[in-house]
């Protein structure tokens, strides 16, 4: 038996990956490791869209020389975006490493490795994902809530975004394969899953007998599509055991009445819509290639508050864009005031290289660009203490997901609405154990990023609509 260490970088889509990666090389006997100095193989599944990640990666393959020296026989591989996008660059680079591959060729990991355990260096990255998507083992390493991948890449051209060029275009799996990746799921104990995608608000349209990847270059809804999102909730609804169904991250473009209507209408739907909305400015979206007005954003947030009062509405905003005048960057201060997003990831813009906006006149400074940082992320911990605050005293139902990091006489978990909650059982930990359940928890204490609270085992208050004047306030 030997031992893989993998370290990942970004967003689910390569957590989700790494699970994928645990799983195939199972199948070759390496099983999984925390520690370093254990690892036979260190495997790191790269990000390329925040510079922050690029220099953590290189500090660990930094670690991971420093390991080969001592021991020569430890191989050392990289895959996800940066192996996606610069193959001969690592290639010249960083001679050390054993094994470059990429998004599309996961499925090709276990003859990859034995390929390099006979001394080959393997290079292998192909330009688009298989026709037919293998399905592939998985190892978790979650024990309540489950990442399930169902379509891959993007049809968007983002100018800032390098998603499309190394992910490729959109690709969905089959109902019935999702379908029966989730009971087993349910069988494994699992209690949450979030539908996962680049673009999942896409989902099935490439199904769809008149896709064409043509017309799918700015998006592509179908007139009455057989495969979409909306579908695919109901279709693995009833799985007996799963409590919860999200969705993780959409375009705006793609967010139908019929997904609007479906959450509304399904139980097990959580009312949560994370949604980038990158910026408040017509303008700078424009630039961006976005497609949307702030207009249809703002229009599209109020139906989905008019038909769901509870629901969360989380978004993503990039500052500093190329051109971005102060102006511009207060009109994305304005919107995030009025919509009062129930979270928000700020990022200040890094150009990544192959994208058009990189190579624009009118790059802000990085000084100007931290500044606009933490003016916006100020004017976000100002909302989000404010709706926080407001759910003090209010019972909540938690999913408990295990024991909390900070406290270990506390356990974990989420809201409907994908806020953390740190909870007390109060009771002995070893008598209960909550791992899993669905609890209704008081609200006792609250900051802007997370709540504080009881299993509230006694009289409950009443269930607290959380509408404030007929509207979900948090
Ligand atoms: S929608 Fe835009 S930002 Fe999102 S992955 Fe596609 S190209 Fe990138």
């Amino acid at each position: 038996m030997k031992h893989v260490y993998i370290e990942t970088f970004g967003c689910q889509m390569n957590k989700a990956d790494s699970e994928h990666m645990f799983g195939l090389l199972d199948e070759i006997d390496y099983k999984a490791t925390e520690d370093m100095d254990k690892a036979d193989l260190m495997l790191f599944n790269t990000c390329t869209i925040k510079e922050s990640a690029n220099e953590r990666f290189y500090s660990y393959l930094g670690m991971a020389a420093k390991r080969k020296k001592k021991n020569p026989n430890l191989l050392i591989g990289v895959s996800g975006c940066v192996a996606q996008d610069k193959k001969t660059w690592l290639q010249k680079n960083f001679p050390y490493v054993n094994i470059v591959f990429g998004t599309n060729n996961i499925h090709r990991l276990p003859e990859l490795v034995r390929q390099a355990e006979r001394g080959e260096k393997v290079y292998e990255i192909y330009d688009e994902l298989p026709f037919e998507l293998p399905e592939l083992p998985v190892i978790r390493q979650t024990k309540v809530t489950a990442w399930v991948n169902v379509i891959l890449g993007c049809n968007f051209n983002c100018t800032y975004c390098i998603v499309p060029q190394v992910r490729g275009r959109e690709k969905s799996r089959k109902q019935e394969d999702i379908f029966q990746e989730v009971k087993t799921l349910a069988q494994e104990g699992f209690k949450e899953i979030t539908l996962l995608g680049q673009n999942v608000t896409a989902y099935g349209y490439d199904l769809d007998p008149n896709y064409s990847k043509e017309k799918a270059t700015f998006g592509f809804i179908p007139l009455n599509p057989q495969y979409s999102l909306a579908k695919l909730m109901n279709y693995i609804h009833d799985v007996e055991g799963i409590e919860r169904i999200r969705f993780l991250t959409g375009h705006p473009f793609h967010v139908t009445d019929e997904l609007i209507d479906t959450v509304a209408r399904l139980p097990k739907a959580c009312e949560y819509f994370h949604i980038p909305m990158q910026s408040g400015d017509d303008t700078i979206l424009k630039r961006m290639a976005r497609i949307y007005s702030v207009d249809k954003f703002r229009k599209m947030v109020e139906k989905i508050r008019d038909k769901m009062p509870d629901a969360s509405v989380t978004s993503d905003f990039i500052v500093g864009f190329p051109g971005e005048t102060q102006e511009q960057f207060f009109n994305t201060v304005k919107i995030v005031q009025e919509l009062e997003f129930d979270m928000c990831n700020i990022s200040v813009y890094s150009p990544r290289s192959n994208t058009p906006s990189a190579a624009w006149d009118g790059q802000i400074s990085e000084e100007e660009k931290n500044e606009r940082f933490r003016y916006l992320n100020s004017v976000l911990t100002g909302i989000l203490e404010k709706k926080n605050k407001k759910l003090v005293d209010t019972v909540q139902e938690v999913l408990i997901e295990g024991k909390s990091a900070r406290n270990e006489n506390k356990f974990a978990g989420r809201t409907r609405r994908n806020t953390i909650v740190n909870v007390d059982p109060g009771v002995n930990l070893e008598v209960m154990s909550p791992q899993g359940k669905l609890a209704d928890v008081k609200i006792t204490k609250s900051t802007p990023w997370a709540l504080y609270g009881e299993i509230n085992n006694g009289e409950l208050p009443p269930k607290a609509s959380l509408a404030s004047g007929g509207r979900m306030e948090n």
